[in-house]
């Protein structure tokens, strides 16, 4: 799929403020902070400053949408994991991504985890939290270009002491080269309604 335009459009909190549902799917993006879910976000899009990096954890509880060539939106949520993160905030964030994963948006999410790291007990409630509400969900190693590919293959069999995946069932994506990019846009491009 080629990006000819990538906008965005609003934050928002409630579903009521969600914008008007776009083609059958919307491609939502969630993992923990740093993970480079910002960086992923502008490496598949071709924008270099589109979704703004999360460093300030009071930013972390708005739900982003960008419209994609007019056709269907990449929604930013809010990250997880901030180490000094008071726990009233930590309960927004729950709420506020409760009520994006049970509201009645027909999605996908893409949960994105660090290929150099062991999933946190985080990821492992995330994934377990999106299969429980029977949405569809896909993984994307993150930050490849800093693994060779013996390392690679370490890191994915540490991984699997945690959680279990097929190789060709998960993406693998640098946002320093582009690696994985076509891979995921390809991915969306076969799931929208035409
Ligand atoms: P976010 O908090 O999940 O939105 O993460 P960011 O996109 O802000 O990235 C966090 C840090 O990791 C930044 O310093 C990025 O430059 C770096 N980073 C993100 N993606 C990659 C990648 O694919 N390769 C490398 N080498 N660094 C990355």
């Amino acid at each position: 799929m080629r990006i000819k335009q990538a906008e965005f459009v609003k934050s928002a909190v409630y579903e009521k403020d969600y914008p008007i549902e776009l083609n059958n799917m919307e491609f939502a993006f969630v993992g923990r902070s740093n993970v480079g879910k910002s960086s992923l976000i502008n490496s598949i899009t071709g924008r270099k400053k589109l979704a703004k990096t999360s460093k300030t954890p009071g930013r972390t509880q708005l739900i982003n949408y960008f419209k994609v060539n007019n056709e269907f939106y990449i929604v930013d949520l809010p990250g997880y994991g901030f180490a000094k993160v008071p726990k009233e905030m930590k309960a927004e964030w729950g709420k506020t991504m409760e009520r994006y994963i049970t509201s009645t948006r027909k999605k996908l999410v893409f949960v994105l985890l660090d290929i150099r790291r062991i999933p946190s007990e985080e990821d492992i409630e995330m994934l377990v939290w999106l299969d429980h509400h029977n949405i569809p969900f896909k993984i994307i190693f993150t930050k490849i270009d800093k693994v060779s590919n013996n390392e690679k293959s370490k890191c994915l069999k540490d991984i699997k002491k945690k959680l279990e995946f097929y190789d060709d069932d998960v993406f693998f994506h640098s946002s320093l080269n582009n690696t994985g990019k076509e891979n995921i846009l390809n991915y969306i491009d076969s799931l929208l309604i035409k």
